[in-house]
């Protein structure tokens, strides 16, 4: 029996292609090693997003390069966007890596790990360039890669990504993604459904769409276009489900029939991540984003009036091209007023293959982009505890994810000591709540009574009447605003979807 050891970095797609890469190597007899010491091949699935996010891939390959010399016959693999990114620049870097295979080719994984194991030397398959021909050639040599699951690979059994489409044709100035991951392709309607029927009777009760713009989402066939609205429907009718989620999606595409189907659908989650990137015009259109701050607002309006309570959340990029301070200030407003649930914030990076890279020079100072990241931050934290503060005194009904970050670290709770753990776990409105129950609730829906809010997280007492209670009505109670609020310092952090900045 051999042992693969695999490193994720990035976003929910490289989560979903490494399950998905581990479930097809388990088939074939690979298990999963404790550490890379244990390990017979030892792969990074990596991330383009940011200069950082390769950096520290290219440093654990400096780090895997040792064990290396020590067993020769260890297998060393970069999968994902740096793979397709970099391509023959991986070997040039780090020529012990043995395979490169970009995430339009993850399918071939297998079967290229069997022949570096056979002695047939290093093996390279990646997609190609976006310019290297039609929209169809490079759309093709991106293939979907949707193989069966296997829930054991799953960080939780019961909650799943289901991919609706890959790639993307966005093309914002700054961003990699369409270069890395292809062009945008749909999956077809019935195979996104029957993935989730197989997975909800595998166990799995919540399920979260992914696609890098995942409202654009469009399938036509005979006549008729399925659109992610259609797609909610159609999951929301599915037996032993209980949730559903969809990430991330683009402000222009945020429309009405799709507000509708998430006010109206009992399953699908008040939790709507619209990335804004920034504040002001000027940058905005620097940005390629294709929308003014005008809409952006004017969007997020028709949300809030349709859905009062709808978390929404965003990322924004600081020290972007040319961003000047004046320009940066709409970006603090903009935080300030809309209050977001919580944003993910980002230092600029400059991308080779973007549009930004070869037309706009990456003239913001670090520490100017140091200082703007900040002051962002602070802004986010003030506008995450003031939505948080409300729901004090509110009883909610969470998902139980699992230890919350603080007991996963203490000595004791871990293992088999009879000790209670913190457990954390998310409302409707993808809001944190830690609180202290017996580990046998995790993967249930339980009630729990907030008693404090702090930016990141809430935390509550299990409440007394409905522990384990899985009704599937599920309206986050709005919140009562004439509750007193007790703050509370960090409990918790939000979960770092998108890496750090
Ligand atoms: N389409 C997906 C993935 C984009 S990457 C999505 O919208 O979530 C996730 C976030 O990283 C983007 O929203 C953006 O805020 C940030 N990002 C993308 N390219 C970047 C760059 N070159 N520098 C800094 N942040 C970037």
């Amino acid at each position: 029996m051999r042992r693969l050891w695999i490193d994720t970095v990035g976003c929910q797609m490289n989560v979903l292609d490494s399950e998905l890469v581990v479930a097809a190597l388990r088939r074939r007899g690979w298990q999963l090693a404790g550490s890379p010491a244990e390990a017979d091949a030892v792969f990074y699935n990596t991330c383009s997003v940011r200069q950082h996010a390769e950096d520290k891939v290219y440093s654990a390959l400096g780090r895997v390069r040792q064990e290396k010399e020590k067993r020769p016959g260890l297998v060393v693999g970069v999968l994902g966007c740096m793979a397709q990114k970099d391509q023959q620049l991986v070997r040039s870097r780090a020529p012990w890596v043995d395979l490169v295979v970009g995430p339009g080719q993850l399918h071939r994984v297998p079967a290229l790990l069997e022949g570096v194991l056979a002695g047939s030397g290093p093996q390279i398959e990646v997609s190609l360039d976006r310019s290297a021909g039609s929209r169809e050639l490079v759309a093709e040599s991106f293939e979907s890669y949707d193989p069966d699951r296997d829930a054991a690979m799953r960080p939780t059994p019961f909650q799943a990504f289901v991919r609706t489409q890959t790639g993307c044709d966005k093309f914002c100035a700054f961003c990699v993604v369409p270069r890395v991951r292809g062009p945008e392709q749909a999956r077809p309607p019935a195979a996104i459904l029957a993935e989730a029927r197989k997975l909800v009777d595998e166990g799995c009760r919540e399920i979260t769409l992914i696609g890098q713009t995942v409202n654009s989402y469009r399938w036509s066939d005979g006549g008729r276009t399925t659109r992610l609205a259609d797609l909610l429907v159609d999951l929301d009718a599915v037996d032993g489900l209980d949730r559903i989620r969809f990430v991330t999606n683009y402000p222009r595409d945020m429309t009405d029939g799709l507000i509708a189907a998430v006010r109206d659908l009992p399953k699908v989650c008040h939790y709507l991540h619209v990335p804004a990137q920034h504040g002001s015009d000027a940058v905005l259109k620097r940005m390629k984003r294709g929308y003014t701050i005008g809409e952006y607002l004017e969007m997020h309006a028709r949300l809030t009036e349709a859905i009062p309570h709808a978390a929404v959340t965003s990322d924004f990029i600081v020290g972007f091209c040319g961003e000047t301070d004046e320009e940066f200030e709409p970006t603090l407003e903009l935080v300030e007023r809309l209050k977001f649930k919580n944003s993910f914030i980002f230092k600029y990076s400059p991308r080779p293959g973007t549009k930004a890279f070869d037309r706009q020079p990456d003239d913001v100072p670090e520490p100017v982009k140091k200082a703007r990241h900040k002051a962002l931050l602070e802004a986010q934290s003030a506008a995450s505890l003031a939505g948080n503060l409300p729901f004090v005194g509110t009883r909610q009904r969470v998902l139980v994810e699992g230890i919350s970050r603080r007991d996963e670290k203490r000595a004791g709770v871990d293992g088999e000591t009879d000790e209670i753990p913190q457990l954390s776990g998310r409302t409707m409105c993808d809001r944190i709540v830690v609180f202290d129950a017996p580990r046998r609730l995790v993967g249930r829906i339980v009630d729990v009574d907030v008693l404090a809010a702090g930016p990141w997280a809430m935390s509550g007492v299990l409440a007394e009447t409905a522990a384990g209670g899985t009704s599937p009505s599920f309206a986050e109670a709005g919140p009562d605003p004439v509750l007193h609020a007790i703050s509370l310092s960090a409990v918790d952090r939000p979960g770092r979807e998108h890496g750090d900045a």
